[in-house]
């Protein structure tokens, strides 16, 4: 290896360094803005495989495994827990508000219920 491309590899290494502390930090205060609002939490258990599966590297980068541990440890430090529920069993984006399941697609984005009538969309809706 030349000197040139040895900088290279070494601001590139310097480079990612900074990205994982900042990444680091970013996680840090988002646990703790989300431990304002409760330290007793409950969560959809995501797959976080599913996703690096699906999103690659653009998932990789941003780390949720990492945040949901940060999240539990702080929680508990806290004195409160973080429960996660099965993605399967309660299927938020397939449930409206009354209790009524409706099967949607991915790319129906506004759920209508055709039960009790309500119109939302539906992340809005699922959060
Ligand atoms: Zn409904």
């Amino acid at each position: 290896m030349n000197r040139g491309r040895l900088k290279t590899v070494a601001k590139k290494r310097e480079i990612e360094r900074k990205l994982a502390a900042h990444r680091k930090s970013l996680h840090g205060q988002l646990v703790n803005q989300t431990l304002i609002l409760g330290k007793h939490i409950k969560t959809e258990k995501v797959s976080v495989k599913a996703w690096q599966k699906n999103y690659g590297k653009s998932i990789g980068f941003k780390s949720p495994a990492s945040f949901q541990s940060e999240l539990v440890r702080k929680a508990e430090s806290a004195g409160g827990i973080v429960l996660m529920f099965s993605t399967r069993k309660t299927a938020l984006s397939q449930t409206c508000l009354c209790g009524n399941k409706q099967r949607k697609s991915l790319s129906q984005r506004v759920h209508h219920c055709s039960v009790c009538g309500l119109n939302m969309q539906r992340d809005i809706l699922s959060a």
